[in-house]
């Protein structure tokens, strides 16, 4: 039996899904105006192992995660640069995606954008002024917040403390509103701004009706597991819990997940304080199997620390499974005999103990930490049983075990050897030395190697520029 904390009751609680066999899982995707960070890394790689556990496991798992493609810091890049927000929003989209094809992380079912579902959010808005739960005023749309009884049941929160701290929650055009602890649905257009009409007149929902509106719209109206960062527990799900909940009248998700945050060298990320890493610059310096790895050998409800020493020790952690995969493949395609012999058998069989322990920890709450401790003590099993005298039989069972835990946890077994930056310089190097001397063939020899490993070469007037694929 699968057991997930569920935010709700701050209790681990049995996973019962909705409908048998079926898992209905949305997760809140990025706010797509740059390079996605590892911060936000975290979330894809946690909840696409969730969902691989749970497919594992048998269940058929639509997974909806979005992209936020209209907010302010989109339309500030877009002012910036003097481009359209729908090119700023294209444009980071097909480079998250890049990014999580790197980490191994699977399409959704479906990536809705927010921009394509404005007539959901529009006539959400409308039922929820129609049932009294939210009011227009002068082009704004507020959610009427101390009409839902159950607001803060997700956070914890009362209202009257809320109230109490509600200077920190009033925003732009607060004395319009009937109560502070009132929230934005739908905001008037300003010059500059992407907008649509509405009922309201011309402007953009708010936010926190995306994702309300694109759950129910994919999923229905009640979903199993709803996903994010723990910064989204208060105001971003509580208030998706308000919205759905006073719409649909019914209980919205059934267990609330929501992962720690990942920190660098024990501080928090931030651009201001220089220490911040986009997946992509740390793709420059490793395989991001290892960012993966990383990310997976802490519990997804830890705090999580990130550091130089962190990333050099899970890569050697993962090149080690890697390697007992290796010879393990190596001992099969070289063995005399076929079949298992009758002690080979018995130890196969043990070795299923450690596909069990697996599975507990991946059962008590997704611990892919213990998960992984499993998987080093089926490697350290291979090693020590498998040897040169196996059989083709032993050695492919025991390969296959690593490889179908492994693919459980998304972490591909296969050595990928990346160039490092100093690499691909010292090869360049050689090359502009090859065609002084005018030895062309090892020249191109150098160019096509470097291609192979997705490297590209510009020759340009001030030198040689490369780039990766
Ligand atoms: P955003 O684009 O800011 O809406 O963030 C997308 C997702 O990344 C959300 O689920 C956030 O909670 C999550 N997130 C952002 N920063 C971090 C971090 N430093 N550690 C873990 N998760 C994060
Ligand atoms: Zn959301």
């Amino acid at each position: 039996m699968i057991r997930i904390y569920n935010t709700l009751s701050r209790t681990k609680e049995d996973f019962v899904p909705l409908e048998e066999g079926k898992v209905r899982m949305y997760v809140c995707g990025p706010t797509v105006y740059n390079f996605i960070h590892i911060g936000n890394a975290r979330p894809m790689i946690v909840f696409d192992t969730v969902r691989r556990y749970l497919e594992h496991k048998g269940y058929d798992v639509n997974f909806v995660s979005n992209f936020t493609d209209v907010d302010d810091k989109i339309i500030r890049k877009a002012n910036e640069e003097g481009v359209s927000a729908e090119e700023i929003s294209q444009r980071y989209i097909e480079e998250c995606k890049k990014d999580m094809e790197g980490m191994n992380i699977k399409p959704a079912t479906t990536h809705p954008l927010a921009t394509q579902e404005i007539d959901g959010m529009i006539d959400m808005i409308a039922q929820l002024i129609d049932k009294g739960y939210a009011y227009p005023v002068n082009g704004t749309v507020y959610y009427r917040t101390r009409k839902f009884h159950d607001y803060g049941k997700l956070s914890h929160k009362n209202l009257d403390d809320l109230e109490g701290g509600k200077r920190s929650l009033l925003v732009s055009g607060e004395d319009e509103k009937e109560d502070p602890l009132d929230f934005v649905l739908w905001k008037p257009k300003k010059d500059g701004e992407p907008y649509w009409e509405s009922p309201w007149g011309q402007g953009r929902p708010g936010w926190h009706i995306e994702c309300s509106v694109m759950s129910k719209k994919y999923l229905g109206e009640q979903i199993d597991i709803h996903g994010g960062g723990e910064d989204l527990v208060f105001p971003h799900h509580e208030n998706e819990i308000a919205q759905s909940e006073a719409c649909c009248g019914k209980v919205f998700s059934k267990y609330w997940m929501h992962n720690a945050f990942l920190n660098i060298d024990n501080r928090k990320m931030s651009k201001s304080l220089g220490n911040f890493f986009t997946v992509r610059e740390v793709s420059e310096k490793y395989d991001l199997q290892v960012l993966r790895f990383f990310m997976l050998n802490a519990h997804y409800r830890s705090p999580l620390n990130f550091s130089a020493e962190l990333m050099e020790s899970s890569k050697s952690a993962l090149e080690r499974i890697q390697t007992a995969v290796d010879n393990l493949k190596y001992i099969g395609e070289h063995a005399s005999a076929q079949e298992m012999t009758e002690e080979e058998t018995l130890k196969a069989e043990e070795a299923k103990k450690f596909e069990e322990d697996f599975d507990a920890s991946m059962d008590d709450d997704f611990n892919t930490a213990d998960a992984i401790a499993a998987v080093f003590d089926l490697v350290k099993y291979a090693n020590t049983n498998a040897s040169e005298s196996s059989s083709r039989e032993f050695a492919s069972t025991l390969c296959g075990m690593i490889q179908g835990l492994c693919d459980v946890l998304g972490l591909i077994t296969e050595k990928k050897e990346i160039l490092l930056d100093a690499e691909v310089e010292h090869l360049i190097q050689e090359r502009q030395e090859a065609r002084k001397a005018k030895n062309f063939a090892r020249a191109d020899e150098i160019r096509a190697l470097l291609l192979e490993k997705g490297i590209i070469l510009e020759d340009t007037r001030e030198g040689v520029k490369w780039k990766r694929a």
